[in-house]
């Protein structure tokens, strides 16, 4: 489900799709993965794609580069831009856990990559940034992007590949989002719609039992409820979030709300130096309407940005009722967990997830919206009471639904389709639905579940 990392190889030359880092609860079990040989020689790699930001698709470019990739990484200008905060900040989280590590085995863990890997990683970076274009990388490889509304600047890729006396195509799409998206600053995912003999789908939301009722209207007004009252009786709403996208995707729903109205005086707060300078990127990145939408969410008078460490534990001890986002969206770490080891004792504070929580107690997200079984929690050893009000919004994901998969799965003009990037589970139930939808639509496409270390023959 995390850290993508696809190779092809044809007619003499070796590309990865995206190289991700692998994130899990358990420090030790990421270490092992995310340090585990390379089943390829990086210096033998002529191409590595990026298709968007997330670490779990490009969190490793850094140890590619260390350990001698000399080719080109290709992405473009949205999704290059948030590699140096991104990939620094995640350089420091990996020292960070590598120290952890050594502390508690008493051996020595050296960290996967450091901070003068990501500026040596950013060297190698190409930007390609047109739609409807196919760009020729040599005499073998070229590509197409195609729109994705998964975050700000996402592709899909089709991959044109030309042999000694045939050519072959790949679309991969990456994760994608949903194809009526409601979040604001991304494109609109399209369909593609030519012949590709091998089609690369994510899975993420394939079980059934994912299949989400709600409508986005339903979350903005229960998000609306929820600040109005908890604000009325005095307490703090904190939306743990990550970093990028989900956090300028909930400030922009929150300005939507309010802006219009003079009685709301309440502060909304970005905590987290990385959120911060993502928000300030936004600026750098956006055209046309996304800019000016998000120059006004960006300058409204309640939002306040907090970058440095001690005015976050300023903001923490304050007792004025405000918003506050803050990451990690897990809990697991970040300057959110000095809010909730402040916020949660208080019944009169709410806690407002949009997004996944993890799927087991190991995540602090988890045992927040399951106080019913983790009534007191542990935070940095101690012991905080899990009183404040918990809620969860649904539609806020970047991910296509089940139903929009298997819209899209059976619209491709492909031979095989392969599933990735989800559960066991979801992989299967979304194989099942979707090659049901195909057969309905007269075509013989198969669908395919992929395994760890498959190999597909092109
Ligand atoms: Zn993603
Ligand atoms: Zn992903």
């Amino acid at each position: 489900m995390t850290g993508s990392c696809i190779l092809i190889k044809y007619n003499g030359k070796q590309i990865l799709l995206e190289i991700g880092l692998f994130q899990s609860s358990g420090i030790l079990e990421a270490y092992k993965i995310n340090t585990t040989k390379f089943k390829f020689n990086p210096k033998e790699i002529d191409y590595c794609f990026i298709n968007h930001q997330h670490l779990d698709h490009q969190g490793l470019l850094p140890r590619l580069i260390k350990e001698g990739f000399k080719g080109k990484v290709i992405t473009c200008h949205k999704v290059a831009a948030f590699f140096e905060p991104m990939l620094v900040n995640s350089s420091f989280i990996v020292d960070s856990e590598a120290r952890m590590l050594s502390k508690k085995f008493k051996r020595d863990y050296s960290p996967i990559y450091a901070e003068d890997d990501v500026y040596r990683a950013l060297d190698f970076v190409y930007e390609f940034d047109e739609y409807d274009k196919v760009y020729k990388l040599d005499d073998v490889v070229s590509f197409r992007w195609y729109r994705n509304s998964h975050c700000v600047g996402a592709k899909q890729l089709q991959l044109i590949l030309t042999g000694q006396n045939d050519k072959t195509s790949i679309l991969y799409t990456s994760d994608i989002g949903s194809t009526n998206s409601k979040n604001h600053f991304v494109e609109n995912t399209e369909i593609c719609k030519e012949f590709n003999k091998i089609s690369i789908m994510e899975s993420t939301y394939g079980e059934k039992s994912r299949i989400n009722k709600k409508t986005r209207d339903f979350d903005i007004e229960h998000l609306r409820v929820a600040i109005n009252t908890v604000m009325e009786r005095g307490g703090k709403v904190l939306l743990p979030a990550f970093s990028f996208s989900r956090t300028q995707e909930l400030l922009a729903t929150i300005y939507e709300l309010y802006h219009k109205d003079k009685s709301f005086k309440y502060d909304v707060v970005v905590d987290s130096k990385l959120s911060c300078d993502i928000c300030d990127l936004y600026g750098e990145v956006l055209t046309g309407d996304d800019l000016k939408l998000w120059n006004k969410v960006y300058n409204w008078d309640n939002v306040k940005f907090i970058r440095e460490k001690s005015d976050s534990m300023t903001c923490v001890k304050d007792d004025k009722p405000k918003i506050v986002i803050s990451s990690s969206g897990f809990c697991t770490n970040g300057r959110v967990v000095g809010h909730l080891q402040e916020y949660l004792k208080n019944d009169k504070n709410m806690i407002i997830f949009s997004g996944y929580v993890g799927g087991d107690s190991s995540y602090l997200s988890y045992r927040i919206k399951n106080f019913k079984d983790h009534k007191t929690l542990s935070i940095n050893k101690k012991p905080i009471p899990n009183r404040a009000d918990c809620i969860m919004l649904s539609t806020f994901s970047s991910h296509a639904s089940h139903d929009e998969l298997v819209e899209i799965g059976s619209e491709l003009n492909t031979e095989k389709i392969i599933l990735i990037h989800g559960s066991n589970q979801a992989k299967l139930d979304l194989q099942k639905s979707m090659q049901e939808a195909i057969s309905k639509k007269d075509k013989t496409t198969r669908v395919i579940c992929s395994s760890k270390d498959m190999v597909v023959h092109l």
